[in-house]
């Protein structure tokens, strides 16, 4: 039963089909390590061959700033109030030219600039074409930094970055105070641009269930991101989550790597797994991450790589599975509509969608003809595969509910059609302000 069910699923990720969430589920909910749990594994690696073109990637993070934050999202070590940070620090531009150096020298595809949640975007933005003039090379930049509007990501994107990586991470909301919607309208907005959408199913332990695990990987791939994969949590001491939770172990990262390979189909073309190991590349991983610097993992400064990963470990684990260390994919260049014709509106469908559904049930049909009332489409009919493919995401997100014939607003749409309303209001003030600033520019 269990093998069939695995011979179905690559058979689905075979032909480029994103697994249901039932079916994500069903292969998380196998044994890890049962003679299943090898068979999922070895459908993985063989789907990482044709969907990866076995390519590996050394994914290189440089921690910018090892500063205090004041989002205290329990699991980090940087949260303010668990006191962990002595002395602040910030990386140099010679220390951040030196580091880079080193990565591109030894075969980085990424260099990914990670900061906390308060660092300038005008001084990050300032030190890429830097980077560019000082450190030749086929790689691509990525920033992973805090929240960013439609607009912003414009900017970040003009600025030749490669991508952005963001997640709706786990238990979002609740060991963090992140507004969830927030995050998801960060990464509608990464992807409303040619950059690259990088989200892992993060920071894992094993009081998450294949539910939350499930949830949290298909909302990455529905914003449309390119590289997923899964981190663990790394209990560190002093934070709300270091003290009593453990880790959890290889076999178990390696096991959800499998099922997120196979469950991603052609959607998701890379998938990464942090910490990296034998058993996670094995099982379908083809990106493996190097980091020093500020690291939210730990209460420390890293001088030098994390944990005893360097490129040369993580070079050697890729190629002992057979990978071949490659530079980044071409970027996506298909055009797609500027975002000053408003080709980004299309990320607005959820909230209208939702407020449609909150004055009746409606069947598909009647929500997509209510649409075109809506000031972002003025009267011009939306998209009708796009109006499905939203509400098929709301249902798995569980903000509707389908009985076959209506949908219907459930009281988890109720709040998030809520935290909608609030976060436009929140990126109004922006743009006004934007506004008045581009009219009062100069001429050039
Ligand atoms: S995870 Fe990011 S936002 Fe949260 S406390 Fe750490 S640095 Fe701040």
């Amino acid at each position: 039963m269990t093998e069939k069910l695995i011979r179905l699923c690559e058979e689905k990720c075979l032909k480029g089909e994103v697994l249901s969430r039932n079916e994500t589920i069903a292969l998380l909910e196998i044994p890890v390590g049962s003679p299943e749990d090898q068979k999922l594994r070895e459908a993985a690696r063989r789907a990482a061959s044709l969907i990866a073109l076995d390519k590996g990637y050394l994914w290189c993070a440089i921690g910018m700033d090892y500063a205090p934050c004041a989002m205290n999202c329990k699991f980090c070590s940087f949260g303010e109030k668990w006191g962990l940070i002595e002395q602040s620090r910030q990386v140099t531009e010679e220390e951040i030219f030196n580091r880079v150096r080193g990565y591109v020298a030894e075969g980085a595809a990424y260099i990914v600039l990670r900061t906390t949640e308060f660092y300038s975007l005008d001084t990050l933005l300032k030190q890429i074409p830097r980077i560019r003039e000082e450190i030749p090379g086929n790689y691509g930049i990525i920033l992973n930094t805090g929240e960013l509007d439609f607009v912003t990501a414009n900017r970040v994107a003009a600025a030749n970055v490669y991508g952005v990586y963001h997640a709706l991470r786990l238990r979002e909301g609740a060991d963090t105070p992140f507004s969830p919607e927030k995050r998801i309208y960060t990464m509608n907005s990464v992807t409303s641009t040619q950059m690259s959408l990088i989200s892992l199913v993060e920071p894992l332990g094993p009081e998450h269930s294949a539910q939350e695990i499930a949830d949290c990987f298909l909302n990455a791939v529905s914003c449309g991101a390119k590289i997923c994969g899964a981190m663990a949590r790394f209990p560190v001491k002093g934070t709300p989550l270091g003290d009593d939770t453990s880790m959890v172990d290889e076999a178990y990262l390696a096991h959800v790597i499998a099922v997120l390979r196979l469950s991603g189909g052609n959607s998701v073309r890379d998938i990464c797994a942090h910490p990296a190991s034998q058993e996670a590349v094995n099982s379908g991983a083809n990106v493996v991450v190097v980091e020093s610097g500020a690291i939210p993992r730990d209460a420390g400064f890293s001088e030098k790589d994390w944990a005893g990963t360097d490129m040369q470990h993580a070079r050697k684990l890729l190629e002992k599975a057979g990978y071949h260390i490659s530079a980044p994919p071409a970027q996506n260049t298909k055009r797609q509509k500027c975002a000053c014709q408003g080709g980004n509106l299309e990320k607005f469908m959820q909230p209208i969608i939702l407020d449609i559904l909150s004055r009746g049930d409606q069947t598909g049909y009647a929500v997509q003809k209510q649409m075109r009332e809506y000031a972002t489409y003025q009267q011009a009919i939306p998209d009708m595969a796009a109006t499905y493919r939203f509400l098929k995401i709301m249902r798995q997100r569980g903000l509707v509910h389908y009985d076959g014939t209506a949908y219907a607003i459930t009281n988890a749409g109720l709040h998030c059609l809520d935290d909608w309303k609030e976060t436009l209001k929140e990126y109004i003030s922006t743009l006004t302000c934007l506004i008045g600033q581009l009219e009062i520019s100069p001429d050039v």
